[in-house]
């Protein structure tokens, strides 16, 4: 279980750094044309900025303030959401210690401009809100709350309303922590689809995020859309993860497809990583990224935190 929560953490940083640098190029030949022959490996940049390898980006950053967060106050959106606001002006948990590169717009505004009384607790779906921002840092709360259903539906939903009211990003959060908890279990992932059926609120879930669960497995790459919208997200991690067999293969498939490429990489690579562990992450990769010390402190601070969590 410790390597998988680990596992999932670093693996997750890792999808979000070697996708970082094609996040602006669309297109599946666009990625190949940037890292050549050799395929996707940590990579010294120039593409956005002179950047090193295993330079993270906002989805590894917020994914950590929300994970110290959870270790400090226990769930708390108020500290999530300052957290977050000292990550976007103050570079906390940022790969340089300055910058919140890669800050999304919706997430930005909601940082300058909303007051803490006006943390949203319910949904009031807006249309400009559905973006990736809540997807792309909720893993946390599958890895602490993995004993109780009713805490990772009730936390996911919460945590993500602090910058994204929006029913779809919010509901991507509750699918991606349920299966973050399948991981942690160990239950194969040919049955996930058929347990999440099984889940008291898989009522409520919305009727296209269904449809991407009724249709992973007979989607043609080709019709996978990639963008900065949650749904879309969501379905281009879970093919990555379901047509591959391997933590690697998942990474690489779901930054080939271009698109939100970082993103993308970070979603598939929390998935994989709680599901094969540590150990399933290269070497070469875990051997670049930047402030791993760090993100080893906070992994063994989930870890403990989730391994005490009693079975409810
Ligand atoms: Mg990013």
């Amino acid at each position: 279980m410790k390597s998988k929560i680990v596992g999932s953490i670093f693996a997750h940083a890792s999808g979000d750094y070697l996708g970082m640098p094609v996040e602006f190029a669309s297109t599946p030949a666009q990625v190949q044309d940037f890292f050549g022959s050799e395929g996707i490996r940590p990579i010294d940049t120039n593409s956005r900025g002179t950047k090193p390898a295993g330079y993270y980006t906002d989805d590894t950053a917020m994914m950590l303030c929300l994970a110290q967060s959870l270790i400090d106050k226990g769930f708390d959106t108020l500290d999530q959401f300052q957290k977050y606001k000292k990550w976007a002006f103050e570079g906390y948990m940022s790969a340089d210690g300055k910058t919140s590169f890669g800050i999304g717009q919706n997430t930005l505004r909601k940082l300058m401009w909303q007051k803490p009384e006006e943390i949203p607790t319910a949904i009031h779906s807006n249309d400009k809100e559905g973006g990736n921002g809540a997807l792309m840092r909720c893993l946390p709360i599958g890895l602490i709350y993995h004993n109780n259903t009713d805490d990772v539906v009730d936390k996911s939903i919460k945590s993500a309303l602090v910058t994204h009211n929006n029913t779809i990003a919010v509901w991507t959060t509750v699918v991606f922590n349920t299966l973050i908890t399948y991981c942690l279990h160990n239950i194969e992932k040919e049955g996930f689809v058929s347990k999440l059926a099984t889940e008291p609120y898989y009522k409520n879930i919305p009727a296209e995020i269904k449809k991407v669960l009724d249709r992973l497995g007979n989607l043609k790459t080709e019709e996978l859309k990639t963008s900065g919208y949650s749904l879309n997200t969501l379905e281009v991690a879970l093919h990555s993860f379901f047509s591959s067999d391997s933590l690697e293969a998942a990474i690489k498939a779901s930054i080939g497809f271009g698109g939100d490429t970082d993103t993308q990489g970070a979603v598939t690579g929390g998935l994989a990583g709680a599901y094969y562990g540590y150990e399933a992450i290269p070497k070469e990769w875990t051997a670049h990224l930047l402030n791993k010390e760090l993100m080893q402190e906070i992994s063994d601070k989930i870890a403990s935190i989730s391994l005490s969590t009693p079975n409810t």
